[in-house]
């Protein structure tokens, strides 16, 4: 009797639980595997780390989500090796899982660029649990403050947020609301709405991804919300009383502040640079090089998809890490799988369909290219409200979300502005 072909696939994210769904009709037994055993919505962490999302509102069981595909199993826990002479995934709990066909997508980690002591001065936006840190923080700072009675020139007042690509704008337009207008009545020794708030980046504007036009769009908007905006600033050192940092003129200066927050960028997990190393794969920028059918070289059983896979487009540019091509990327996987299994012509090479990138700033604005056009203010804030409601894996977390939206627009509450976990005797004096 034949055996069933095996499909593993290592990350229940984006590219990982694209890829079990669409192998739903597939002959093959499905094992997805994931260390937590949610799937994470990680464009709106930014909502949980500022209080108007809580976290069950943006995951979403996988178990459940699969409940009804018979040939899907999930195993909960964490991959420490991959064997692809013997064609086995090791786990820290001992077991070995092995495979015919792999898909790998277990998503980058947070890079804080050889500055790893970093860390523990500047939380970043990852998992649920940087997220609710942040939330922890952002909240203490100001109960801090309120504590000491301090003037509202306190670092405890002073926020600053390193990147400004869309995670870094949009934590800071969200931290400017919460100070401005959120926290404004709540407080009686401190000013909230005085807290200044910084958005420091290296490179010459924010946003790159997006057209300059619309960069200068997104900068205008949080100049607005009294965000302030350096660009071509070289952090140098981050510790408890704030960060250091080399301006365009080559001048040091100290920015005090008791929150620093960490939007910066992505590197490849270990696992998937020993995976690299194993197979004589390539890598790019913290990425597997993958060919255009999403394999690596030498090893067609072998597909990584998402933030982890490198992949040109015909212009010489590379894919960026977004959502979308890590759905994409992992329906594309799959169904090269289903058409092997059936020996059947293979799909013609993986190829992006790019709906655009977005970012939101805070009520009512934000800015967008869809489909080609440029929008900005009220036409893009509804354009990125309705994608990520869209996007959602449950139905019932888009009408949750939908609801507390609603809330929040009309009375700029932020109902889960909880501050739990870590350790406050720090902070609060
Ligand atoms: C704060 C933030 C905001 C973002 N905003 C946007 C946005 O607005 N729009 C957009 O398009 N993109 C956005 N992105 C990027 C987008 O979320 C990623 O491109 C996308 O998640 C990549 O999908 P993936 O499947 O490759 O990896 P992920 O979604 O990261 O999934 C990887 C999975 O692998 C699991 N895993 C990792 N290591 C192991 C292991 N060793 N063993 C078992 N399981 C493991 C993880 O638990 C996770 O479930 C954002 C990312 C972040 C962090």
């Amino acid at each position: 009797m034949n055996k069933r072909h095996r499909i593993v696939i290592l990350g229940g994210g984006f590219a990982g639980l694209c890829a079990t769904q669409e192998l739903r009709s597939a002959d093959a037994d499905v094992t997805l595997i994931d260390r937590r055993n949610f799937h994470l919505f990680q464009p709106l962490l930014y909502q949980i780390a500022t209080g108007s999302l809580s976290p069950a509102d943006v995951c979403s069981p996988l178990r459940a989500v699969l409940s009804s595909q018979a040939n899907a199993r999930v195993l909960m826990g964490e991959a420490t090796a991959i064997d692809p002479a013997v064609r086995e995934i090791a786990l820290r709990s001992g077991e070995t899982i092995p495979y015919d066909t792999l898909i790998v997508a277990l998503g980058s980690e947070t890079s804080y660029f050889g500055h790893d002591a970093w860390r523990e001065h500047a939380p970043c936006l990852k998992g649920i649990e940087d997220a609710t840190e942040m939330r922890r923080r952002i909240f203490t700072a100001f109960e801090t403050a309120e504590l000491e009675g301090v003037l509202d020139s306190s670092p405890w007042l002073s926020f600053v947020i390193v990147g400004g690509g869309p995670t870094g704008v949009e934590l800071a337009g969200a931290l400017s609301e919460i100070a401005r207008k959120t926290l404004r009545e709540d407080f009686r020794s401190i000013h909230p709405e005085f807290a200044q708030i910084t958005l420091l980046d290296h490179s010459p504007r924010l946003l790159p991804a997006l057209s300059p036009n619309l960069a200068e769009k997104a900068e205008a908007a949080l100049l607005g919300l009294g965000v302030r905006v350096r660009c071509g600033v070289l952090v140098t050192n981050i510790d408890e009383n704030g960060v250091q940092m080399q301006l365009p003129d080559g001048t040091v200066t100290q920015l005090r502040s008791k929150t620093v927050l960490w939007a910066g960028g992505v590197s490849m997990p270990a696992i998937v640079r020993d995976l690299a190393a194993a197979t004589g794969a390539l890598t790019e920028r913290g990425r597997i090089k993958v060919q255009p059918d999403l394999t690596i070289p030498n090893h067609p059983e072998i597909f990584v998809a998402g933030d982890i896979a490198a992949l040109q487009r015909p212009d010489g540019t590379w894919l960026p890490g977004v959502a979308q091509v890590a759905m994409q990327q992992g329906t594309y996987a799959a169904r090269v799988i289903k058409s092997r299994l059936k020996n059947a012509a293979t799909p013609p090479a993986f190829a992006y369909s790019d709906r655009g990138d977005m970012a939101v700033i805070g009520r009512a604005s934000a800015v967008a290219k869809v489909f080609g056009l440029e929008l900005w203010g009220w036409p893009a804030w509804l354009v990125w409200l309705f994608i990520h409601l869209m996007y959602l894996v449950e139905f019932q977390n888009r009408v949750v979300v939908f609801v507390r939206w609603g809330f929040q627009y009309l009375t700029f509450s932020r109902g889960s502005r909880l501050i739990t976990g870590g350790d406050n005797r720090k902070s609060l004096l």
